[in-house]
């Protein structure tokens, strides 16, 4: 069983309360078979958020074999949410693992520990950054096509992502990366429709996908239509996009997904004629930094 030691004060009062030692939890397998046995240890962290529901903490995880990892520490510190935890776990095993490390951050483990009748769940990501300043329709064109790329291509895995807003994307080398699956439901896209910017807003029911309607509506590059959908757009800014990626949307939601693919969703997609979305590359210093310190 591959254990995750927080040895380290978390600033989460819930939680120090009732367990103010060391936290050993073990990781949950719910969705893919166990691997190799290991001990993983936290020793500091920072705190990112202490909301109502999670404790967020950055974190450096040091794995056995000495390596470290640049992690988001996502931590359901009652119970309350372990539902939720079991659902984001769930996307990131099954239907969203081909995108972990583009369009997903990479995802290290959900662990879990009993702390009297609460099942504490913590989960484990890649740290990809800080959260989006801007609203989606102030993103310059090349962010704009990248992160209906993004969305898209977890549509067309059968996702949805169910709580899309800026607080939920992070910039990895000018590449947008979708967190928080809480709320992530399977999908079967009905996008139809390109998106000329400018030209009056298609229904939901037109545009064939509910989510990639309100995010392009959100973006500010539909003229509003009639009827409504939502409600008035406040943004009128102009955004120039790329319809060349907005036309690789619809061929690659066409596609559909492979119910087979697995591993690195760019080398995997163009082997199966679904192409390439891109290629984040990854912070050089997200491992070995434990041995290269030492
Ligand atoms: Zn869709």
């Amino acid at each position: 069983m591959t254990t995750l030691s927080i040895n380290c004060e978390l600033r989460c009062d819930r939680l120090m309360k009732r367990a103010p030692g060391a936290l050993v939890l073990e990781r949950v397998y719910d969705y893919e078979p166990p691997v190799a046995e290991e001990e993983w240890t936290v020793n500091a962290v920072e705190t990112i958020q202490t909301g109502p529901r999670f404790c967020v903490f950055r974190a450096q995880i040091i794995r056995s074999d000495g390596d470290a990892l640049d992690a988001v520490l996502k931590i359901d510190p009652t119970g309350e949410c372990e539902a939720a935890c079991k659902n984001e776990l769930k996307v990131y095993q099954t239907k969203g693992k081909v995108l972990q490390g583009t369009a997903l951050p990479e995802f290290y483990g959900c662990f879990q520990v009993r702390i009297g009748a609460a099942m504490v769940t913590c989960l484990a990501m890649e740290y990809c950054g800080e959260p989006l300043k801007k609203d989606f329709d102030e993103l310059d064109s090349d962010l704009i096509g990248k992160l209906l790329i993004a969305v898209a291509a977890l549509h067309g895995w059968g996702l949805t992502h169910g709580d899309l807003y800026p607080r939920n994307v992070r910039v990895v080398n000018e590449h947008p990366v979708l967190i928080d699956f809480e709320s992530s439901e399977s999908h079967t896209c009905g996008l139809r429709m390109q998106v000329i910017q400018g030209t009056t807003m298609p229904t939901p029911e037109e545009y064939g996908c509910t989510e990639l309607h309100h995010l392009v509506w959100r973006m500010g590059l539909w003229e509003p239509g009639s009827p409504l959908c939502y409600q008035n757009n406040p943004y009128s800014k102009k955004t120039q996009i790329h319809s060349a990626l907005l036309r690789y949307i619809l061929i690659k939601i066409a596609f559909g997904p492979s119910r087979t693919s697995s591993g690195s969703y760019g080398r995997k997609q163009s082997q199966n004629g679904r192409g390439i979305i891109w290629s984040r590359k990854r912070n050089s210093c997200s491992k070995n930094s434990a041995k290269s310190a030492s």
